[in-house]
């Protein structure tokens, strides 16, 4: 019997579909494997995601939506909120396919005082009911600051947070508890260069 058909079904499941997410990321050129990449950070990688590309294809950006919305369609959803314009056509695709028919808005990152700030433009604020139920919609959530900020403005609103959906999450990040829903959830292997295995092969980078 093979390793993976000793894995319980759900783990089985989540396995097959994030390899399926994957392989339409690769598709759409947004990811990249078996590359040898130099990171900002000094570190070296095989792994890749281009942020821009993510949804570029249509009909892909809209199949993924969907499979966020129908992880949260048992909850009724008043709005979805997307961390930025950079997400903004993903969560246009979750609120189309949610059942509840959501608003979509979009907040905006910044510094201020040399810390990252959040904000939400005020005709926004308006929509936002006490008790409103609101869905959060990221593309790819690295460190999560982003996402926890948001989800804490939108509570001094008086809204509730029903959960978070996102494309990619570092398994790592930790969103205070909150639900969350990621079509994948992996971590990039990073090397330091004097270990990496690519550089030894003579990779080029
Ligand atoms: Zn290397």
């Amino acid at each position: 019997m093979s390793a993976a058909a000793r894995k319980e079904p759900a783990a089985m499941e989540t396995e097959v579909r994030e390899k399926i997410h994957l392989e339409i990321l690769k598709r759409t050129g947004a990811y990249h494997a078996n590359d040898h990449i130099l990171l900002p950070s000094g570190q070296h990688t095989s792994e890749y995601i281009e942020k821009t590309l993510v949804t570029t294809e249509p009909s892909f950006t809209e199949g993924l939506g969907a499979v966020i919305a129908k992880h949260f369609a048992q909850w009724p959803v008043d709005m979805v909120l997307s961390t930025g314009p950079g997400a903004l056509i993903l969560s246009h695709c979750v609120a189309r396919a949610h059942p509840s028919r959501p608003v979509v808005v979009y907040g905006a990152k910044g510094l201020s005082g040399g810390k990252r700030r959040v904000s939400l433009p005020v005709e926004f604020q308006r929509l936002i009911r006490p008790g409103a139920k609101i869905l959060l919609v990221e593309d790819l959530v690295s460190t999560g600051s982003t996402l926890t900020l948001l989800s804490n403005l939108v509570e001094q609103f008086g809204a509730l947070v029903v959960g978070i959906g996102c494309l990619w999450r570092r398994t790592s990040v930790d969103l205070d508890n909150r639900p969350v829903f990621s079509l994948v959830s992996r971590d990039f292997p990073t090397y330091d260069p004097d270990k990496c295995p690519f550089c030894k092969r003579g990779v080029p980078a």
